[in-house]
């Protein structure tokens, strides 16, 4: 009867033994897996700590230049502008930290050519700004000049003015009305802050990618991302031709309304 007992007895530690045995296999197992997903699911899995940003100083306000941008006009002199038309100085007038358009002077365009960029400047229409329509206050910032012809991110006085609305301010012209009126009355300064990208073209001179902008008027988001089908033209549909860096273009427009101006112009090259 006692080795039956023990029989009895041994017979179920061994087949626990066995059974623990076989358990702590499968643990071992688990915890692995549960250790990989672990891995997998600690905050550090996710963290990128290279290449850190440079750091770029903003400017006393959102307004005033960073860092690391090219000044274009600050209030003392024209120097980065030539007349777009022959090269020679800028003709426009500078005074009391303006740039004011002198329409006889024609377009000015930067003496710097640039592809991607974020762009930063200020207009103001007169007071006294008369006409309606296209004529009143029409001037215009052309993204990238090509020479005969650009991208438009159109500059007039849309304060209760009506036109057509891919020709108002904050229009990229004749492609994209603005997404809201942001217009300021005359009188008072407008701020354009502009993200372009420039369009690619292949090795045989056909598009590869559009140029695209983004621009907020005062603030305030007019142009999201939009995908431009050319250059901005007055008299039928646009198309693209081949261009690398181009510099920007600030339009004198003919129409006969006292001359709008310019200030705290800045540009930061973006990455290609
Ligand atoms: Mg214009």
């Amino acid at each position: 009867m006692p080795s039956v007992v023990q029989t009895r007895r041994t017979a179920p530690i061994l087949t626990v033994l066995a059974m623990l045995a076989l358990s702590s296999t499968s643990l071992a197992a688990q915890r692995a897996g549960v250790a990989q997903r672990d891995t997998m699911q600690k905050p550090e899995a996710t963290e990128v700590w290279k290449p850190v940003p440079k750091v770029v100083t903003p400017g006393a306000t959102n307004a005033d230049a960073p860092s690391d941008a090219i000044v274009l006009f600050n209030g003392k002199n024209a120097d980065e502008w030539v007349t777009a038309s022959s090269g020679a100085p800028a003709g426009w007038k500078v005074a009391d930290g303006v740039l004011t358009v002198v329409k006889t002077a024609g377009d000015i365009k930067t003496k710097r050519s640039f592809n991607n960029y974020q762009l930063h400047l200020e207009w103001r229409v007169p007071e006294n700004i008369t006409g309606s329509g296209q004529a009143r206050g029409n001037s215009g910032v052309y993204l990238a000049w090509t020479g005969d012809g650009g991208y438009e991110l159109q500059v007039l006085d849309s304060y209760k003015n009506e036109t057509y609305v891919n020709g108002q301010a904050g229009s990229m012209y004749k492609q994209y009305p603005p997404l809201v009126n942001a217009m300021r009355p005359p009188g008072q300064w407008q701020t354009y802050d502009v993200v372009w990208t420039a369009p690619t073209f292949k090795a045989d001179g056909s598009l590869d990618t559009p140029g695209y902008v983004t621009a907020f008027h005062n603030g305030i988001l007019v142009q999201d991302h939009v995908a431009l089908r050319g250059t901005t033209e007055y008299i039928g549909a646009p198309k693209y031709k081949a261009h690398g860096a181009s510099p920007i273009l600030l339009q004198a427009h003919g129409d006969p309304s006292p001359a709008i101006s310019y200030r705290n112009i800045w540009v930061r090259e973006l990455p290609k």
